[in-house]
């Protein structure tokens, strides 16, 4: 894994090289001196034959059963689980993504999940029966799949997320092409070995390397669908496209997470959740927490706990055991972080300095931590823009009600932890706060692939993944079959010329 040039797209069930000569590096961003391997970005014209392949496969692939679908997934998800396999594509996932080593092991595992849901559900009911006001008619809600779908996926999950689009596209029918990240191609090449294992048949599953004019030549082109998990920014240009062409797109994007901390919750608890939540992942999920909302009657001792609590966290070589904390991806999200963090010394009072740590061959840096008052919430850029590092704002509130308040008042919606004893207070805060994923008494970070992952308002645009991404690779239509020999309307009226 040191500089030379790799088999990058898998098209048809190979893998091949796209003939181009724009070449972009995997760097190990824990050494950036380290060149993990050079990939090419896919040209249009490639793209477009991509494309083509896809539709032929597909009208095949939909012929199959579900179960019969469901049979490659689940070959899948045994590849997966083994611990030869785990631990390589966990190794190539802590040097490329800078994510302690474990975590890689949790990814890989998460993905395994998605395909273990995904064969179990094939056998599982779809559709809908509907009773019909005419009495000669019945009514069925079918599920048809889409067609070709794009997925466009983030560096930050670089194995799980493209599995997470991938088998529910596949299990209803579609076929799908990824785009990954240009941070992450090691990670999609070295997952895509396993999955050509799986001995789809050709075409089902393609991926092509390349950065965001990849990304963008394959939104553009004929493909039926797009799946988008990243940025917000990006998101909204591909939907721009997207609406241009008449496409249906559903994205997953950034947020400005919180914890709340009621006065009544257990403290040692909700510190631990808080600090987790802020530092994990090195502060790079789109979950993070980045504000932290706390009564003032248990303030000053949260905050004397949760400053402990991360200067505790080790920093460092992902696969060192003690490590919590790996590096940032790349010197833009470097520069990103400490402009906010240069904003939050000037208009916060800081409590933990971040900063730069270690040598100058990785992008380590420690967490920043400081306080804002309420009434900066909607005006200041601080407390309203990802910054999607460790940084975080504590922010002191009187009571529930301003808690609330001050949480819902950004345009983001992804995720919230809150902490109470109170089955009353907690019960308020599940329905008021306005986010896609809430936990009760934990950390704001965490997915199950059951369950609907996603946000509102600026953080989704209403089709959560996980396992609710099932709704929305199939079109729902309806079919009506009518029995008897005269011709009824739903309103009663019995001559279909007046009706
Ligand atoms: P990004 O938006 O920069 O890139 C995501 C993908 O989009 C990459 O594959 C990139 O090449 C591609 N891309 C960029 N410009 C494009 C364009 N114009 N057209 C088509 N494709 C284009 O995001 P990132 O830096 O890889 O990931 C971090 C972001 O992702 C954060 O904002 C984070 O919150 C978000 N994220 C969200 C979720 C979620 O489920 N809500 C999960 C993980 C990450």
């Amino acid at each position: 894994m040191s500089g030379e040039l790799i088999l990058g797209n898998f098209v048809n069930g190979e893998f091949v090289t796209p003939k181009n000569n724009l070449v972009f590096k995997s760097l190990n961003p824990s050494n950036i001196e380290e060149c993990l391997g050079e990939f090419l970005a896919t040209p249009e014209e490639e793209i477009t034959d991509v494309v083509s392949s896809a539709k032929k496969a597909q009208l095949l692939w939909s012929k199959k059963s579900q179960p019969e679908r469901a049979e490659y997934i689940l070959k899948l998800a045994k590849i997966l689980d083994n611990e030869t396999v785990v631990t390589h594509l966990a190794t190539v996932m802590a040097k490329e993504c800078g994510k302690p080593f474990i975590e890689c092991v949790g990814e890989v595992v998460e993905a395994r999940h998605m395909c273990e849901h995904m064969a179990g559900y094939s056998r599982q009911h779809y559709g809908y029966m509907f009773p019909s006001q005419v009495d000669t008619r019945e009514s069925e809600v079918l599920e048809i799949p889409k067609g070709v779908m794009a997925c466009i996926t983030p560096w930050n999950y670089p194995m799980a997320i493209p599995v997470w689009h991938m088998m529910p596209s596949v299990l209803k029918g579609n076929t799908v092409i990824l785009k990954p990240s240009e941070e992450t191609p090691l990670c999609a090449q070295e997952i895509f070995k396993y999955i050509q294992k799986a001995n789809f048949p050709p075409g089902v599953i393609n991926m092509i390397q390349g950065g965001k004019t990849t990304g963008k030549f394959l939104v553009e082109n004929n493909v039926d669908a797009i799946i988008f998990t990243g940025s917000t920014n990006v998101a909204q240009k591909i939907q721009a496209i997207a609406i241009q062409k008449g496409k249906t797109v559903a994205c997953e994007t950034g947020g400005k997470n919180a914890m709340i901390v009621c006065d009544d919750a257990n403290l040692e608890l909700a510190i631990e959740s808080t600090a987790l939540s802020i530092c994990k992942t090195t502060g790079q999920r789109c979950v993070s927490a980045e504000r932290v909302i706390v009564m003032e009657n248990i303030y000053d001792s949260f905050k004397k706990g949760l400053v402990e609590k991360i200067k505790s966290f080790k920093i460092g070589d992902p696969f060192e055991k003690e490590v919590l904390m790996g590096p940032l991806i790349n010197q833009n999200a470097v520069d990103k972080v400490t402009k906010y963090n240069d904003l939050a010394r000037s208009e916060g009072r800081v409590l933990l300095n971040g900063e730069r740590v270690g040598n100058s061959k990785g992008y380590f840096i420690s967490t920043m931590l400081y306080e804002m008052d309420a009434e900066q919430q909607r005006f200041h850029n601080l407390l309203n823009e990802e910054v999607f590092g460790p940084h975080a704002a504590i922010i002191k509130v009187k009571n529930l009600e301003e808690a609330i308040k001050i949480h819902n008042d950004t345009d983001f919606g992804l995720s919230a932890g809150y902490l109470t004893t109170n089955i009353d207070t907690a019960r308020i805060l599940e329905k008021e706060l306005k986010v896609g994923v809430g936990y009760l008494n934990g950390p704001c970070i965490g997915a199950e692939v059951q369950l609907p992952f996603g946000g509102l308002k600026l953080s989704g645009n209403g089709n959560p993944s996980g396992g609710y991404l099932l709704n929305f690779v199939v079109h729902h239509v309806a079919r009506t079959r009518c029995y008897g020999s005269k011709i009824k309307t739903a309103y009663g009226i019995e001559d279909p010329k007046k009706g």
